[in-house]
């Protein structure tokens, strides 16, 4: 058997194996803070990962905003929701070499604080439910309960932290749902509903159309219409999952619903090409480069006092935010939401994954990516359908590019290479 088919066949056992072994290594908070008095009940944040910022989530007494996710790919954007701190600063990236044939896993962050550790400290039980692997990689052994599944639908990964909090008093939770990540397949009545015809080749990935979408190609065209109604329909399926669980416990509960970055589909394809080795998507998908589709991420929130307004927000100010309201202090350094953010607040994306870095910069309606490796900086405006790339004023344009952390060489991140694969072997007795 190929190590490739192990994998499959093992990864129930090995996903129960990481699962137990990231309760036990779990350690106690390292430091001492008091609940505050007022501090709900229960807190929870719902991530949907590769949620477009056109898919708003729209549930019932929710306030909905918009930030800006700090990666493009969920391993570094997931350690900067826990950590508050940017990928230049967490560490948690890492860069796959052009020539290389497999992606490198980053090492774990260990940040100074996570906000599980400070709500832990405060009484709260913690749990982090997960419908694929990746993102329990960047927090294994944050929480005092890990879930881990293998690409499971939002209604199996719910009810798992529905059936974990019932009778517990003070809980925080993190559910990551991949409902809207390839493969996407969401219920048959979805598919129905949105009209997608499902016997177009590979609707439920890329379609092969990886580096050579060609809008002027009407099969091509075709394609991403569909796509783009399959999403819809996963996007509902999700929406109605988390609306059915908040129905239930939105009384005693703080839930914040947001995705971990968007996704391309087809935006900029032509663009991307500007850029070295935006495999293994060129225009299409996440991890490469952080245009708008891809970088600007809805939030929903159950309390309008914590929705984001004034300039632009970032996903590390969740950590800061939620710290607040749970202990009344923040030993965080980003924006906290209960206060409008600053007009002239710059939120940075940094695209963390394949050859050549590349980050974005925003700054009220203005925007920059830029890859210094590359000496390519675009500007544009960001529209209601996405960026507009054309000419920002001279001070916002030189403002965004100061903003913006020195790039990193790829051999200053500690690689992990193929951690998942070795980790898997080892788990069946094979290393
Ligand atoms: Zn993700």
């Amino acid at each position: 058997m190929t190590v490739e088919g192990l994998m499959k066949v093992a990864s129930p056992f090995y996903n129960k194996f990481r699962e137990l072994r990231a309760n036990i290594q779990h350690r106690p908070p390292r430091v001492n803070v008091n609940r505050r008095s007022d501090a709900p009940d229960h807190v929870l944040i719902i991530i949907v990962d590769a949620l477009r910022p056109d898919q708003v989530p729209d549930i019932d007494g929710f306030s909905t905003s918009e930030v800006i996710t700090p990666g493009t790919w969920t391993y570094p954007a997931v350690t900067s929701i826990h950590s508050g701190e940017y990928p230049h600063e967490h560490g948690a990236v890492v860069h796959t070499n052009s020539e290389d044939e497999t992606f490198a896993t980053p090492e774990q962050a260990q940040p100074e604080h996570t906000i599980p550790e400070i709500a832990e400290a405060a009484g709260y039980d913690t749990y982090g439910g997960f419908a694929f692997v990746q993102p329990f990689l960047a927090t294994e052994t944050w929480y005092q309960t890990h879930r881990v599944f293998q690409d499971s639908k939002a209604s199996t990964v719910l009810e798992d932290y529905r059936k974990w909090r019932t009778g517990r008093e003070l809980t925080f939770g993190y559910v990551h749902l991949s409902d809207l990540h390839i493969p996407v397949n969401p219920p048959d009545e979805y598919i129905e509903k949105f009209n997608v015809n499902t016997d177009i080749y590979d609707l439920d990935g890329f379609g092969g159309y990886m580096d050579n979408y060609d809008p002027d190609d009407s099969e091509a065209v075709h394609f991403r219409k569909h796509r783009l109604r399959l999403s819809s329909a996963a996007f509902d399926y999700v929406t109605d999952c988390i609306q059915s669980l908040c129905d239930e416990i939105m009384s005693d509960t703080l839930i914040t619903v947001t995705g971990d970055h968007g996704e391309a589909l087809y935006e900029h394809p032509e663009v991307d090409r500007k850029f070295t080795d935006s495999r293994p998507n060129y225009g299409v998908g996440h991890g490469g480069t952080p245009f708008d589709k891809v970088a600007r991420v809805p939030v929903a929130v159950s309390d309008d006092r914590i929705c984001p307004i004034g300039g632009v927000g970032s996903h590390v100010d969740l950590a800061p935010t939620l710290a607040n309201e749970i202990i009344g202090d923040n030993p965080f350094t980003k924006c906290e939401w209960q206060d409008e953010i600053p007009n002239d607040r710059i939120a940075i994306c940094e695209a963390s994954r394949y050859g050549a870095e590349r980050k974005a910069a925003y700054m009220e309606m203005n925007k920059i990516i830029c890859s210094k490796k590359d000496d390519v900086t675009l500007t544009g405006v960001v529209e209601h359908d996405g960026e507009n790339f054309k000419p920002i004023p001279e001070e916002k344009r030189e403002a965004l590019v100061e903003s913006l952390p020195d790039f990193w060489d790829i051999s200053d991140s500690p690689v992990a290479e193929n951690r998942l694969i070795e980790d898997q072997l080892k788990a069946l007795g094979y290393k």
